[in-house]
């Protein structure tokens, strides 16, 4: 089983469905590395060889942010977004129905252990074999990494932010024989009950960018001129897109 890829500025989106996605994670051989992909990763992926090889080496990518599809879009592939948080949890729920280990690691304190309370009061069942907060240096990290080695987890979310939730998961991935890994940015806030996603009617119309953009203006020195600009970039560079590959 395999699934299609696009190339956008060099590097690979997969071009598929969040079901699609989550049934190819679950019986494809493992250690499977996610990574759910928007215009600012590209941006600095495009500037920066290190991440841009952490991008390359990832098992699937998924299209995350609007300013992707939209890209996609432009280059001729329909495609629709694949909310890493959406994927992140439907693979919680597979968990919960088959029983296999679940590893959180991100966020504050606080924050993972709400998120760990919230989960269980939808998935009561969850297997939660691991849990920490991401504030580590790296003495701690080697020891996360060791431990985790350990318990073999079948499903290992990292909140960690880009790019350090993907440089942790493909150290990790060294050392997994059977894990699904996926990073996942801000998802433990949300569930959490901390940072809210945006309505539904925004999330449709792929404006979530934009909710979560007035929900926290200090995010829009970072969007902005980067989506735009990334917008352009995908005309003037056209010849470093394929549609297929
Ligand atoms: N975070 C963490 N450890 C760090 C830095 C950030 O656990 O060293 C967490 C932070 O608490 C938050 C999440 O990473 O829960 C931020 O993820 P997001 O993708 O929203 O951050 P961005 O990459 O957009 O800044």
């Amino acid at each position: 089983m395999s699934i299609k890829k696009a190339c956008l500025f060099g590097l690979p989106v997969n071009i598929t469905t969040l079901d699609e996605a989550k049934d190819y994670l679950l019986n494809a051989a493992k250690p499977m590395q996610v990574i759910t992909i928007n215009p600012e990763m590209i941006t600095k992926a495009y500037k920066n060889d290190v991440l841009s090889t952490l991008i390359k080496n990832a098992d699937v990518v998924v299209p995350d942010g609007a300013g992707v599809v939209i890209a996609l879009r432009m280059i001729g592939i329909k495609t629709s977004r694949i909310p890493g948080i959406e994927l992140a949890y439907s693979l919680l729920q597979e968990a919960e129905k088959r029983n296999l280990k679940v590893a959180l690691i991100g966020a504050d304190e606080d924050t993972i252990q709400k998120a760990k309370k919230e989960l269980l009061k939808d998935l009561p069942n969850l297997n939660l074999i691991y849990l920490r907060n991401g504030y580590f240096n790296k003495d701690e990290e080697n020891v996360i990494i060791q431990e985790l080695a350990e318990s073999r987890p079948d499903l290992l979310f990292a909140g960690l932010g880009f790019p350090k939730q993907e440089k942790f998961l493909e150290d990790f991935k060294k050392y997994s024989k059977n894990t699904i890994m996926i990073g996942v940015g801000g998802s433990f806030d949300v569930w959490a009950k901390k940072l809210k996603r945006a309505p539904k009617i925004f999330q449709k119309l792929n404006f979530e960018w934009f909710y979560r953009l007035l929900c926290q203006p200090s995010r829009f020195r970072r969007m902005f001129p980067s989506i735009p600009l990334f917008l352009l970039k995908v005309i003037l560079e056209r010849n470093l897109h394929r549609k297929e590959y």
